[in-house]
């Protein structure tokens, strides 16, 4: 699909009901190699366009989509960047500049701070007379000619040219080429851009050609085995919680998988998924991560009776032909922590 041929297609999806409109965007994600990054583009109110041709109006109603669907885990944020924003109008185009911390004038200039070896004093430059070739030390009186053998540069000095005063660290701040206001640069408003990837679910949607919203839809990935992330995070969270209240054990064992090649990924998931059924209890739960990332739940059970569970499931799914499989206990720190646990779980070595 072209881009103009794209851009049509997206202004039609503005007039379609939202679940519609979101499937569509997920195909066309799909269509374009899995994922979206936006481009930067001046003429915006945020800076940023994922399809510079598009209608504002739209653009913010698929922006809007694509949260929607990363919330309900069909596609997963990539971080972009950060963009400062004027408070006042919203603007993204600021001029970030260097200012006097008395009158916040632009008009200031850095000046040597010399030190004088004989005597030891130390000023700004203007403090030091010039005298021929030299300049005199107003403390000895002595004149000094040789930059490195009679004194020496060992620091700077901020002078404001509109005031006269002179500090070490200048104020930073954001002057809106729109509005005009000024602000310290650490009161100006952050965004964080995203960009979209689809993940596991994702695929499958768009492949399926419908959303999974029925009611088991919501909580599994289609197979009914694995909890969709969003769902099984939310799960750890409230067993973190409880755990705590009461002093019940819950154990969580992170499995990254590693496969020999994309092509063989979904078919040796499922054999994956099998043999941790058979490895696990009923009240065992696994859910999702990410692409290669699956996670298991063992309620009411300790550190030593997990680590018995952890081996004998690196071992079963070592076992099987493509898979490589690295399996580490997730020590949950805090329920709003979760995620980052989980993350560190498969990054440490094993
Ligand atoms: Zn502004
Ligand atoms: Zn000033
Ligand atoms: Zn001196």
């Amino acid at each position: 699909m072209g881009s103009a041929r794209e851009t049509e297609f997206l202004v039609t999806l503005g007039g379609r009901r939202p679940r519609e409109r979101r499937l569509a965007l997920l195909i066309l994600v799909q269509f374009r190699g899995g994922q979206i990054m936006p481009n930067w583009a001046m003429d915006r109110q945020d800076g940023i366009a994922y399809w510079p041709t598009l209608p504002e109006r739209v653009q913010e109603l698929l922006v809007g989509d694509m949260e929607h669907l990363a919330a309900n885990d069909y596609l997963e944020r990539l971080h972009f960047d950060r963009v400062h924003r004027c408070p006042g109008c919203g603007g993204h185009l600021l001029n970030i500049r260097e200012v006097c911390v008395e009158c916040g004038s632009s008009n200031i200039e850095n000046l040597p701070v010399l030190h004088h070896f004989r005597c030891g004093y130390v000023a700004p430059i203007g403090e030091f007379e010039s005298k021929g070739r030299g300049r005199s030390c107003p403390k000895c009186g002595h004149s000094m000619r040789n930059l490195g053998t009679d004194h020496e540069i060992v620091g700077e000095q901020v002078r404001c040219r509109s005031c006269a005063i002179s500090f070490d660290e200048p104020n930073v701040e954001a002057a809106c080429f729109r509005c005009g206001r000024k602000t310290p640069v650490d009161q100006c408003v952050t965004m964080d851009i995203w960009g979209y990837r689809l993940t596991t679910l994702g695929h499958a949607a768009a492949k399926a050609g419908r959303l999974f919203e029925e009611e088991d839809e919501r909580l599994f990935e289609p197979g009914a085995t694995i909890y969709r992330r969003s769902v099984f995070l939310k799960m750890l969270r409230d067993d973190f919680r409880i755990n705590q209240r009461y002093g019940i054990p819950v154990s969580v064992i992170a499995l990254r998988l590693i496969y020999e090649s994309a092509d063989v990924r979904s078919a040796a998931e499922r054999t994956v998924v099998e043999v941790l059924l058979e490895t696990l209890r009923n009240v065992d739960q696994i859910g999702r991560f990410d692409e290669g990332v699956l996670v298991v739940k063992l309620p009411a059970t300790d550190r030593d009776g997990a680590e018995v569970v952890r081996s004998r499931l690196a071992a079963a799914v070592d076992a099987i032909a493509g898979v490589d499989v690295r399996a580490s206990h997730v020590v949950i720190s805090d329920d709003v922590s979760v995620e980052a646990d989980i993350a560190r779980a498969i990054s440490a070595p094993k």
